[in-house]
């Protein structure tokens, strides 16, 4: 994508410009760039366009303000500066200008431009797919590695039982618009800043869905889907870890104009374990060893994920040796029986509070050294 041009430079003006010299280059500038005045150029279409984002953020105080503090990266979601104004991933793509419009030339001009279905107005009638839900679940160290169901319980649309989702009185149904004849667009001839024109616009009586209900369901007002709660059995697999999402096809908000639902989106917050330390595919701990075993070797008991284990410690054994367990990491999402290892650190525990008996025997030890 081009760089972006500096929204002052954009609409001619100053950066100390009023808001009202503002305004008046704006409207100089979509009288001129406007794609009805313009059919088919598309340099002047996105001329308008551009236009219209700057004034959409110079018009606006908080926008305005957060652009002559940040720039352009007010408005971007993966930047810092986003964040900080509030406005990142603020949807220029999903603005409707036909607002801006009926601000500057009066309602009569705004909404009747063929131009604007192409800039995503409000009033788009194609199927859309409903929002996502994000919900959060939180399950222990040992959930995770084994995998487990849990249950959710969300704010839910369901759809209505009365009217099986279409809106309309039980027994009646939506019929076909008559305005638009269920095209769900209508010719409309009005004046305009360039003159009379004929553009096509979204129809006003069924917004341009192309029905209409004569007698709205009174169990859901006419919408078609009803608040409840729902709860959603969610399967999380053996693995997951902290921050991971688990989707649910289908189970989000109902999509419009016909779109299908959108997903469950639910991230899954892992409980720290005291002793196991997860870090990727493997599990990192620490067990401490007397020193008799450091030197003459045995056995010391290890935490796993499946348990206890027996370590075989050789003699001769030096602190901060790691020692690899196997196999009894974290199981791969994809592949359960394939699983990481366990790395355990031995550290030799260094005698304190001796008896008079053991003392006496270290330095016994201690004298057969100084005789070599
Ligand atoms: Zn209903
Ligand atoms: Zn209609």
């Amino acid at each position: 994508m081009a760089e972006k041009r500096d929204y002052y430079e954009v609409l001619g003006v100053s950066k100390s410009a009023s808001a009202d010299e503002i305004k008046k280059a704006y409207r100089a500038l979509a009288k001129k760039y406007h794609p009805d005045a313009n059919p088919g150029d598309k340099t002047a279409e996105a001329k308008f366009k551009e236009a219209s984002e700057a004034y959409a953020v110079l018009s606006d105080p908080d926008k305005k303000k957060a652009y002559d503090t940040y720039g352009h990266a007010a408005f971007d979601p993966n930047s810092a500066a986003g964040a900080a104004s509030g406005f990142g991933g603020f949807d220029f793509g999903s603005m409707d200008f036909s607002d801006i419009f009926e601000d500057l030339f009066g309602s009569a001009f705004g909404g009747g431009f063929s131009g604007f279905s192409s800039y995503g107005g409000r009033r788009d009638s194609r199927p859309r797919q409903g929002d996502s839900i994000r919900t959060r679940i939180s399950i222990t160290f040992d959930e995770a590695m084994k995998g487990c169901t849990k249950q959710v319980t969300i704010p839910y649309l369901e759809e209505c039982s009365s009217c099986h989702g279409t809106g309309a009185k039980a027994g009646t149904s939506p019929v076909t618009c008559s305005r638009c004849g269920g095209r769900g667009q209508v010719a409309v001839k009005q004046r305009t800043p360039f003159g009379m024109m004929q553009s096509v616009s979204t129809c006003p009586e069924c917004n341009g869905t192309g029905q209409v209900i004569k007698e709205k369901c009174g169990s859901c007002n006419g919408t078609g889907y009803n608040k409840t709660n729902k709860t959603f059995e969610v399967t999380i697999p053996a693995g997951i870890d902290n921050g991971q999402s688990v989707r649910l096809s289908g189970k989000g908000n109902p999509g419009e104009n016909g779109g299908s639902r959108g997903d469950l989106l639910v991230a899954v917050s892992v409980a720290q374990h005291p002793i196991l330390k997860r870090q990727g595919i493997n599990i990192y701990s620490t067990v401490s060893i007397d020193y008799p075993t450091a030197v003459l070797g045995g056995e010391t008991k290890v935490k796993t994920a499946d348990g206890d284990v027996m370590l075989t410690i050789k003699p001769g054994t030096q602190s901060d040796v790691k020692m690899r367990l196997k196999g009894k990491g974290v199981p791969q999402l994809r592949n359960p029986k394939m699983r990481g290892d366990q790395i355990v650190t031995v550290v030799v525990n260094v005698p304190t509070n001796l008896t008079k008996e053991q003392k006496t025997a270290l330095e016994n030890y201690r004298a057969t050294l100084s005789n070599n």
